[in-house]
């Protein structure tokens, strides 16, 4: 959309945002900031990634909150909690980031861990917070910077979408925005900026951010990662899990936009959605220790990796969709290896009479089901991933 009469708001909030990071109320100032400033740094400029650690005066439940993050001002040797103040509710409240950094007694590489970018994928929080516990900071080299509810409205409806209320309810995927835009025209596009530009810009070397299978889908330990990037490929590989599907997916993906500002990443899938998976979250420990000790942020050997699960690695999904509407059985399991032509759904009406068969395309690895049982024309049953010429259906990927 072209500048809008809101643009003088826009103008405003952004102000309101820059003085009241040296401290001040943001109520207090809101009138002289629309007075005095001239020269409020443009969204995602350097200047406000290098202002330092701002800390906004307000406390949370004993956590200090922060509006801006700069890890060089934090005391080595230590690990420390924030919440990181991102936009505003509806009400004039702020959602909350709960951020953990490990700063290592000395310097090194710096690595961002992220989750709940989707708000019903749980097994991610769980993951980083065994590294974290993991973690002895005075034996480190380098910083961890761990994110656990990237959208919290989302997280605190165990929902994939963020809900918010522009033009009457609405939900948006803030896995589609990023690098966001602190002047966007929705707020979780302002609150993916802010993230992006005041708590990752300047703190991140290497970024994984971890997510699980959407809801009503199943996943196998799996990695999505652009393989052509050489420092993105010798982090995912460090992980023992079962399949890597190289590929960039979508734009607005976080990883993607990592990469874009020159910071590899790349994008793990733990399983089910909505559950702590006990079994799979240690394989994504191991992995995540071992980026860690591969880049000497900690000490010590090299655990198991992909080369000890004979991962496989394929650059193509086949989705099988869903041509009629109708209750589904599926007829593989994750990580069956199928041939072109196998059957591997039926599907039945509701008097019982078999209205579809679904068949694989090409011969490949199962890599996610839709564990719903009922299911509308269109939607994706099982997703193949194969060794291909050409990656196509990432406009259907199940993350
Ligand atoms: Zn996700």
């Amino acid at each position: 959309m072209p500048d809008t009469p809101n643009e003088s708001i826009h103008r405003r909030d952004f102000m309101i945002a820059s003085v009241a990071s040296v401290g001040a109320s943001a109520a207090f100032v809101a009138s002289a900031a629309h007075a005095q400033q001239s020269a409020a740094p443009a969204p995602g400029s350097a200047a406000a990634a290098t202002q330092g650690t701002v800390y906004t005066g307000d406390v949370v439940q004993a956590k200090k909150v922060i509006s801006a993050l700069d890890v060089d001002d934090l005391e080595p040797g230590k690990k420390h909690a924030f919440y990181f103040q991102g936009v505003q509710m509806p009400t004039g409240q702020h959602w909350y980031v709960s951020v953990m950094v490990a700063k290592g007694a000395r310097p090194g590489k710096r690595v961002a861990l992220v989750s709940g970018v989707h708000g019903d994928e749980i097994s991610p929080v769980h993951t980083i917070q065994t590294v974290i516990n993991l973690l002895d900071p005075a034996e480190m080299s380098g910083t961890v910077l761990a994110v656990f509810d990237l959208s919290r409205p989302a997280m605190e409806g165990m929902a994939r979408r963020w809900p918010n209320s522009g033009r009457g309810v609405d939900l948006i995927d803030i896995n589609r925005v990023f690098p966001g835009n602190e002047n966007g025209a929705d707020a979780p596009t302002r609150h993916a900026g802010l993230v992006f530009d005041r708590l990752f810009k300047g703190n991140v070397d290497y970024a994984i951010d971890f997510h699980t299978a959407a809801t009503g889908m199943d996943m196998t330990a799996f990695h999505l990662a652009r393989m052509d990037l050489p420092e993105v490929r010798a982090m995912a590989e460090l992980f023992p899990i079962d399949q890597i599907f190289d590929n960039p997916a979508y734009p607005g993906l976080p990883a993607n936009a990592f990469i874009d500002a020159g910071i590899p990443a790349f994008t793990p899938e733990i399983g089910r959605p909505r559950i702590l998976d006990l079994d799979m979250i240690p394989s994504f420990v191991e992995g995540t220790m071992n980026v860690l000790k591969h880049h000497g942020v900690i000490p010590g050997p090299v655990g198991r990796t992909g080369k000890d699960t004979d991962i496989f690695i394929a650059d193509s999904m086949f989705p099988v969709i869903a041509t009629h509407g109708g209750f589904v059985e599926l007829l593989v399991k994750l990580n069956d290896k199928v041939e072109a032509g196998q059957k591997v759904a039926i599907q039945r009406d509701t008097f019982g009479e078999v209205v579809a068969e679904y068949t694989s395309g090409v011969a490949g690895e199962v890599a996610a089901r839709h564990t719903d049982a009922t299911c509308e024309p269109g939607t994706g049953i099982i997703f193949i991933i194969f060794d291909g010429a050409t990656a196509t259906g990432g406009e259907v990927l199940p993350e």
